[in-house]
């Protein structure tokens, strides 16, 4: 394992100056009238800070050369282009990065809220996970997120953040240059981050206002620019808001759901006790701008002797008949005090087969980040169990 963990800073800074980073263009327009700027001009000066914020990826007012000096001072004088602080960094051997992200506290008591941040490269992509929440409310029983209570939503400021501070990290900016491991792909037109995924810590239909926010600045095409097929939103299975998040956010959507009869998801996703599977998976047919183009991922994790027999494989198939669906196997990651294993090999592969010859595709998807807890469902927790680890370890010393 190679581990690149930076100490926590003691000192919490709290900015009087609200940052305009992770703004809609609707909320800079608001920041500039409440400073006196003339209406004719908000339009134009949100474009130039759109641009400066999310396309150059500018720290500094004094970076926006196009605008004028006396403007600057004003915008400077009022706002911070401050965004959350990594605070931790550890790096896998097969290159995924976990950060641990601290939000910028409210007060002056408030420590800042802290979400963990995945990034995956692969050959021809590189994928962020991204949390929602910090902690999480449902409670499935395989995830280790779920172990750690729901403190808050994250506004959408703190959602497009992180895919800022892990541009950042990562060298993805004009001027900025990649750390040099060879593992983040990069070259002509290809990006160090070119796809989301809303599978980190929490439930992003239970903050769907924020979410949908997000989604709009992250693919808004003059700044960060993302294709929103590239941008999926996970849920353990929210009916009432799915059709909402196709119609006003044009998301990509992922289904968690992990077992084919309603007595196990009960177990396994607390939540299928309030939406069944058959509303669920109507709520997917019904999926707005769902198509073979746009198919709709349906996650799977591969628990030994629980959900993993090749009836179940067939049922599976026999449930997603009719929807767009592509289906992602996930092997378990386990994690101390699990109550599950991973399936064995040969089963998951029996299992792909069954679903493979069914005419859908289903990658099995290679763990990433074990060594370093990144993997899926993994967040969060173990790094404050770490943390409580070290201090008790340094206390005795
Ligand atoms: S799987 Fe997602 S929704 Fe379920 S407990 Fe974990 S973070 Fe929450």
């Amino acid at each position: 394992m190679t581990l690149a963990a930076q100490a926590a800073p003691e000192k919490i800074a709290v900015s009087s100056k609200p940052s305009l980073v992770g703004l809609t263009r609707a909320g800079m327009g608001e920041a500039l009238r409440a400073i006196g700027t003339p209406e004719r001009e908000i339009r134009m000066r949100v474009s130039q800070l759109w641009h400066w914020i999310y396309f150059q990826g500018a720290r500094d007012f004094s970076a926006m050369l196009n605008v004028s000096k006396v403007m600057r001072q004003k915008l400077d004088e009022h706002f911070s282009l401050a965004r959350p602080e990594v605070v931790e960094e550890q790096v896998s051997t097969d290159g995924t990065r976990k950060w641990l992200i601290r939000m910028a506290p409210v007060d002056s008591f408030d420590k800042g809220a802290e979400v963990e941040c995945v990034y995956i490269p692969e050959a021809d992509r590189g994928t962020l996970c991204v949390s929602s929440q910090v902690g999480c409310t449902l409670n499935c029983t395989f995830c280790h997120t779920g172990t750690q209570r729901l403190v808050r939503n994250l506004t959408q400021q703190e959602i497009v953040a992180q895919l800022i501070a892990a541009r950042e990290r990562l060298g993805d900016f004009p001027g900025l240059t990649p750390p040099d491991n060879g593992l983040i792909p990069s070259g002509e037109g290809v990006r160090a981050v070119s796809n989301i995924v809303f599978m980190g810590m929490g439930e992003p239909l239970y903050n769907f206002e924020n979410v949908r926010d997000a989604v709009e600045i992250l693919s808004d095409g003059d700044g960060l620019s993302l294709s929103k097929r590239r941008i999926t939103v996970s849920t353990s299975g929210v009916v009432p808001q799915i059709e909402r998040l196709g119609a006003e956010s044009g998301a990509a959507l992922a289904i968690s759901l992990h077992a084919v009869r309603d007595d196990l998801r009960d177990q396994l996703v607390p939540l299928n006790r309030k939406y069944p599977i058959k509303e669920l998976l109507q709520a997917c047919r019904d999926y707005p701008g769902a198509s073979n183009a746009r198919r709709i991922t349906f996650e799977y994790v591969m628990l030994k002797g629980v959900n993993d027999s090749p009836a179940e494989a067939r049922e599976l198939v026999r449930l997603l008949k009719g929807i767009p669906a592509k289906i992602n196997l996930i092997p378990f990651n386990p994690w101390p005090g699990a109550p599950y294993e991973c399936s064995d090999w040969d089963r998951i592969e029996k299992f792909s087969d069954i679903v493979f010859n069914a005419g859908y595709a289903s990658p099995v998807r290679t763990p990433r980040g074990r060594d370093i807890l990144a993997a899926c469902g993994q967040l969060k927790s173990e790094t404050e169990k770490l943390r409580a680890r070290a201090r008790l370890a340094a206390e005795l010393d």
